[in-house]
Parts: structure tokens; sequence; C-alpha cells
């Protein structure tokens, strides 16, 4: 059984370190789907164009997801009834953008149609899916009520639609990377501090700077921003995910909305199966053996982790922040199609084109707060709190601390020494034994046994 995603296989890129000072029109800070999108929508324009990354490029999120492509999407029951819609339409634009790069660049990356459904197990969750009906309804979207194929599942109520896909991810953006001709890329190039200069920024990167007009953060966690408002806005969720051998095949995609998430697709006749989502301070090593030992998958061939940015009105947060600086991210475990729309964005509002404005307001990353997201603040407080605590107590007995270091001992008898705190707040670190990594209880963020920092808000290694 191997501990990586499916995905990584296909990542193959060897673009160069930083290695000098430089200037440039635009900088895009992150190499996963965001920021590479953007650099695409962006290429046709004669500025130039610097894509950085602190790992490889597509290392973070984006090759750890499942890759369905639907608009029936489970968060659809929790953003709020006056911005269904218009997301949806959001939804369905990203889907025409998606589909019209496959098409002009000819890409193949296993991209066919399927069947998706949404569904619940339980009784009181069911109006909500009546209250998408409604909406799927108003847009003149075809729906079904259908069962669902996986009666295992113990599902109550649930709808279909046919306007849905499964795609290999990393193969869709190997070829949109390809493209970037005139984009200069550099990767293990980690920025750790953005100031304000006069009319331009400056990007503080290992030992360089970079001089830039205009900034773009495709970074997933926004933690440059000041002031200090994304923590209250925005937690971590991570999720299990298993790829393998599973007595139900097919050609179709499912996830629930219930507490516990089941979502499915499958790839190359094996099923990809994503579940125990929990936001990060909640997270317990036994999750790793819960997930092993559910019943879907016969034979295991893979299982990994994820981890997402969710905002507090589960919309994405995509646009302008100050003066020549810009945001994409948060796109609440559903980002292939909210990452296709919200480059564009960003490269309209860059290039002053008049499009896309309908979605201004519900993707403005300075919208207001409301009392939802003063109660969500508050959770996020406490998330953070439970896992400062959380940390001070967990000592896993193959870890000797002393007040500064933590050291792993590994079976070979290699000591592992690494700073006890994360950078970030100074959590303290626990080590996962189940996947080699030192993670941060309070924010989720997440380091290689050598402590290099992996995902979440951390900027420096450890
Ligand atoms: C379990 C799970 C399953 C999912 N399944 C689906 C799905 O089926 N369908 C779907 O549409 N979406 C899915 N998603 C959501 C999707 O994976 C993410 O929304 C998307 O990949 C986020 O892309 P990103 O570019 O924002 O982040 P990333 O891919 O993480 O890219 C950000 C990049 O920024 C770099 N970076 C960070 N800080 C710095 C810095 N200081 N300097 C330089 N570089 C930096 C990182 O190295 C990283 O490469 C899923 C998410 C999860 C967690």
């Amino acid at each position: 059984m191997k501990n990586n995603s499916i995905w990584e296989e296909y990542l193959k890129y060897d673009f160069k370190n930083l290695d000098s000072d430089i200037n440039t029109d635009v900088l895009i800070i992150g190499g996963g789907i965001a920021g590479i999108l953007t650099a695409f929508y962006l290429k046709k324009s004669n500025l130039k164009i610097t894509l950085v990354d602190r790992n490889e490029l597509l290392f973070g999120v984006t090759s750890k997801m499942t890759a369905k492509i639907t608009i029936l999407q489970d968060i659809l029951t929790k953003i709020s009834s006056k911005n269904i819609n218009l997301f949806l339409k959001s939804q369905l634009e990203g889907l025409k953008l998606l589909k019209t790069n496959i098409k002009n660049l000819n890409i193949e990356c296993d991209f066919y149609k399927n069947d998706s459904y949404l569904y619940t197990t339980q009784k009181n969750n069911i109006k909500k899916i009546k209250a998408i009906e409604k909406e799927l309804y108003n847009l003149n979207i075809k729906y079904e009520k259908e069962e669902l194929p996986i009666k295992k599942l113990n599902s109550l109520y649930s709808i279909k639609v046919n306007n849905s896909f499964s795609i290999n991810i990393i193969k869709y953006l190997n070829k949109i990377i390809k493209s970037l001709e005139n984009i200069e890329i550099y990767e293990n190039t980690n920025i750790i501090k953005v100031i304000k200069k006069n009319n331009y920024y400056v990007a503080i990167a290992n030992k360089y700077k970079i001089n830039a007009k205009k900034i773009i953060f495709a970074n997933n966690y926004p933690y440059f921003i000041k002031p200090l408002i994304f923590p209250l806005k925005v937690r971590l969720e991570k999720s299990y995910i298993l790829y393998g051998n599973s007595s139900y095949k097919g050609d179709y995609n499912l996830i629930n909305i219930d507490k516990n998430v089941h979502s499915i697709r499958f790839y190359k006749s094996k099923m990809i199966y994503l579940t125990n989502s929990k936001y990060i301070s909640h997270v317990k090593t036994s999750d790793y053996d819960k997930t092993i030992n559910s019943n879907l998958i016969n034979k295991i061939d893979n299982i990994w982790t994820n981890m997402d940015l969710i905002t507090n009105d589960y919309l994405p947060i995509i646009g302008k922040i100050f003066t020549n600086m810009y945001i994409i991210t948060g796109f609440n475990t559903w980002g292939i199609l909210s990452s296709h729309i919200g480059a564009s964005i960003i490269s309209s509002l860059i290039l002053n084109e008049k499009k896309y404005v309908d979605y201004k307001n519900l993707f403005n990353p300075r919208r207001g707060v409301t009392i939802q997201k003063l109660v969500n603040s508050s959770i996020n407080i406490y998330e953070s709190i439970n896992g400062y605590f959380k940390g001070l107590i967990t000592k896993n007995k193959i870890i000797y601390y002393n007040k500064n270091k933590a050291i792993y001992i590994d079976s070979k008898g290699n000591k592992h020494i690494v700073n006890r705190k994360c950078p970030h707040m100074k959590c303290n670190l626990i080590f996962n034994d189940k996947e080699g990594t030192w993670d941060c209880p309070c924010h989720g963020s997440s380091f290689s046994l050598d402590g290099k920092v992996i995902n979440g808000p951390s900027k420096y290694d450890i």
C-alpha cells in the first residue's frame, strides 16, 4: 500500500530555483491549479508574468484531490439561498472554460462525462436537497431523483445530474503548463515576506527578491494578507482518500451532505473513496486506521490525505484585495471549476476587461462580516485553542522533546531533529507516525520528516 496520491506519478517538472533578484510586471505566488490557470489566462497580455512555488509545481493540494467535476457539490446546502443561484452559474461558467481548454489545446486527460449523485442518509437533510432541486430547476439544469448505485451507503434521498465529468487533473494541467512558454517559472522558491514599496511590491524569497508591479496570491492559505482577518474567515479541513479495487464499479461520482462525508469516483476501473473529513484540530491519528478499515474497498493500493481551505460562507475568495494585489483561494474542496472562473476573473481585472463583473461581489475577498460569519469565526478561534492544548498534551512515545526540539528516531535509528514549535503561531507540533509528518494541531501546517513545510499557513521550514 502506497502512502501517496495516485496523481503524483504524473508530476514531472524541473523548473529552476530563483537565483538572482528580478523585476516583473505580475508575480503569481503558488503553482497549484489556481496559480497555473491564472498564468494561463494572463499569458495573452504583453505583461511580464512570473510564477513561483515553494515546492514543485502542483505538489500542494492540487495533486491530492479526488478530481470530480460536478455542479452537484455538497457545499450547495451550506451556501446562503441568496447566493446559490449565482454560485451555480459560476460553476457552469467554470465548466465551459475547462471544456474550451481541453478542446483548443487538444488535451488528452481521461476526461469523460458521467452521472453525479448528491444524497443524504438523514431524514432532516432531505429538505436541503429539495431546496437544491428548486435552484437547479430555476436554472434549467436537468436533474432526476434516482436511487444511489451503492446500497451500502444507506441513502434516504438522492438526486442525479448527468452533466458531470471525471478527469486526470495532472495530465490536464501538464498540458496547460506546457503552453506557458512566455512565463517565467521558478520552483523551490519560498516567498517569506511581501513588502509594499512606493508603487510596487517586493517579495522576498530565500536569498533573492522579486520586485513586482502587481502581485497575485494563489498560495492556498492567504497568510500574507494584513490586517490579519483571514484566520477568522477560513479554516482547514482534512480528509482521507483511498484508491483500490472495489466490488462496486461504474461510471459515476457521488457525495453526501451529512456529517460523515462519503465521496466516491472511479479511475481506471478502481474506486477513489474520500471519507473522515474533519477540521484539523479534530483530526486523530486513529482516523487513519478507521479509514483503512472502511469496507468499500477490498484491496487498497493507495492511501493519502489532503486539506483545503474552508471559508465561513462556503464561497471562494477571488478578486482584488488592495491596490495591485489580488487573491484566489478558498475553494471549499471544490477547486477545479472555481479556479477556472477565478483565474479568468483575476486575469480580466488585471487586464482591465469588463468581464465576469456579476461575480465581483459574490467572491469579493473583502466581503463584510455577517452574523453567520461571526459565529463561524468564534468556531475558528475555538479550533485554534483546542489545537494548541492538543499540541501540549500529545506526546507520541517515539518522540523525545526538550524545550525547543522534537526528535523522531526512525526504524534504522536515524535521528530527525526539528524545531518543536510551528513557525506560524508557535503551537507544539505533533508527530504523525502514519504519514511520517510533523503536524500543527492548531492551524494545519504540516512538515516532512526533516522539516520542510508541505502544507498549511507556515511560511518557514522547521
Ligand atoms: C480531500 C480533498 C478532495 C478534493 N477533491 C476535489 C474534487 O474532487 N474536485 C474539485 O474540484 N476539487 C477538489 N478538491 C479541492 C482542490 O483540490 C483544491 O481546491 C485546489 O487544488 C486548491 O488549489 P490551489 O492552487 O489553491 O492550492 P495548491 O494546489 O496547494 O497550490 C498552492 C501552491 O502554493 C505554493 N505556496 C504556498 N505558499 C507559498 C509561498 N510562501 N511561496 C511560494 N509558493 C507557495 C504551494 O507549494 C502550492 O503548490 C479537493 C480538496 C481536498 C482537500
